[in-house]
């Protein structure tokens, strides 16, 4: 411990590494284990709770992946004409065998009809008086032939536990004919703004007030976490308040405010958090967003963020998130980073990871990144001109135009697993 009572590790004067401090996170969340059945489409974005095994084959039967005509490869040479002795559609399956000499005229998605191993499609063919004449040989036989099973057997296992289900997993769920899935319970996670400065939109500015907007960010970042919402408004800058405030958070599963994290008179969440509950780490080498808070009130996590808008969203997507991940029961994914050029020179001091905004161009000779306008903490709509992080390595320093730099674009999986 400090003088100040606080733990020593992830101090001022000591940031934490953004690694360590994730890493120290994730140590401490436990996956809710909770599970709740829900109709299939509620499954969305949920994490699955067990796995899901095919109850049936996908596809359920041999069927054509073409419009044409259901044949036995042997009797299809170029100029070969057969009796067409029936139809097989969609729903509609042909009912009897192929014999040698037959087709049967078949819709895509259509049982293949006993006795045919091959669809030779239309194009390939001149149907005149009930006879159909084959222009090409198939080129070997099971051609345009999708198989039973080819995609999912019966009995496979079709999604695995703690997998996020995406809309392709709710269609191939649907495909073997699942109608509800087992799913963890989603986090519930409140979350609040902190500053006497701070007005809510539909309010008139007051001289010196400015409009809060990190609890827009927030809750736009929560919502595409999928977990239960609880906007606790806006709290005033007293210890008061602070602490009223932690105490209604405290029965959820997670805590998310910003503002006030800092070492200023108005600032109080960290020695509150330090009164009520467990302070984890306060400070950490990531900029923007070093007062960083993490830890614990009551059964909540809880996560401190400093008021600037882009630290709230930088401190969100490499330390919150990948918690609620695991809060949820999935397994975070590692970022999706890779180098490219910067078309401009970048400026940076040693001394703490650096979370830049940049706009990836795809012209021209490769991937590059453009740096996106001003890059202070407070311009948020830098961040909102980005489409990907330049993470800048905590001993690196200023670039040249040119030089290689390791991007982290935002449109990425954040999930793991399954
Ligand atoms: P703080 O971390 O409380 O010292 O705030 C740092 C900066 O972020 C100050 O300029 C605040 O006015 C600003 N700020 C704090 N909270 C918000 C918010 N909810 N929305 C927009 N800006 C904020
Ligand atoms: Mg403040």
């Amino acid at each position: 411990m400090t003088a100040s009572g606080r733990p020593d590790c992830g101090s001022d004067t000591t940031p934490l590494p953004v690694e360590q401090a994730r890493a120290r996170i994730l140590a401490t969340v436990e996956p809710l284990m909770a599970t709740v059945s829900v109709p299939l489409r509620e499954g969305l974005h949920r994490v699955l709770a067990e796995p899901v095994t095919a109850a049936v084959d996908v596809p359920g039967h041999d069927n054509s992946a073409m419009d044409g005509f259901a044949v036995r490869a042997v009797d299809v040479q170029p100029g070969a004409e057969l009796r067409l002795a029936g139809d097989s559609f969609a729903g509609h399956p042909f009912d009897g065998m192929v014999a040698a000499g037959e087709c049967v005229r078949i819709m895509t998605g259509a049982v293949l009809p006993d006795g045919a191993d091959t669809v030779v499609m239309q194009e390939h063919t001149q149907v005149r008086d009930g006879r159909v004449r084959f222009t090409q040989a198939p080129e070997h036989t099971g051609e345009h032939v999708r198989r039973a099973g080819e995609d999912l057997a019966r009995g496979r296992t079709v999604l695995e536990a703690g997998r996020r289900l995406t809309a392709a997993d709710l269609g191939v769920l649907a495909s073997v004919g699942v109608a509800g899935v087992g799913v963890y319970r989603r986090p519930r996670v409140a979350f609040f703004s902190t500053g006497d400065e701070l007005a809510s939109v539909e309010q008139t500015l007051a001289p010196g007030q400015i409009y809060d907007s990190n609890r827009y960010t927030l809750y736009a970042m929560l919502r595409e976490q999928g977990v239960e919402l609880h906007d606790l408004g806006v709290i005033r800058d007293t210890p008061e308040a602070v602490a009223d405030a932690f105490e209604r958070a405290g029965q959820y599963d997670a805590i998310i405010t910003s503002g006030g994290v800092s070492v200023g008179a108005a600032d109080h969440v960290v020695d509150v958090l330090e009164r009520v509950g467990d302070v984890g780490f306060w400070s950490v080498a990531i900029k923007p967003g070093r007062p960083v808070a993490f830890g614990r009130v009551g059964r909540a996590l809880f996560f401190g963020l400093p008021g600037n808008p882009v630290s709230v969203m930088v401190g969100f997507s490499q330390l919150v998130r990948p918690a609620l991940v695991r809060l949820a029961g999935g397994t975070p994914a590692a970022p999706v980073r890779f180098e490219c050029r910067t078309t401009r020179a970048i400026r940076k001091k040693p001394g703490r990871r650096e979370y830049q905004r940049g706009r990836l161009l795809t012209s021209g000779d490769g991937p590059a990144v453009e740096p996106a306008g001003h890059q202070g903490s407070g311009v948020l709509r830098s961040m909102s001109e980005a489409d990907c992080f330049v993470v800048l390595d905590r001993d690196a320093g200023s670039l040249e135009a040119g030089a290689t730099v390791t991007v982290e674009p935002f449109a990425q999986p954040v999930w793991n697993g399954g």
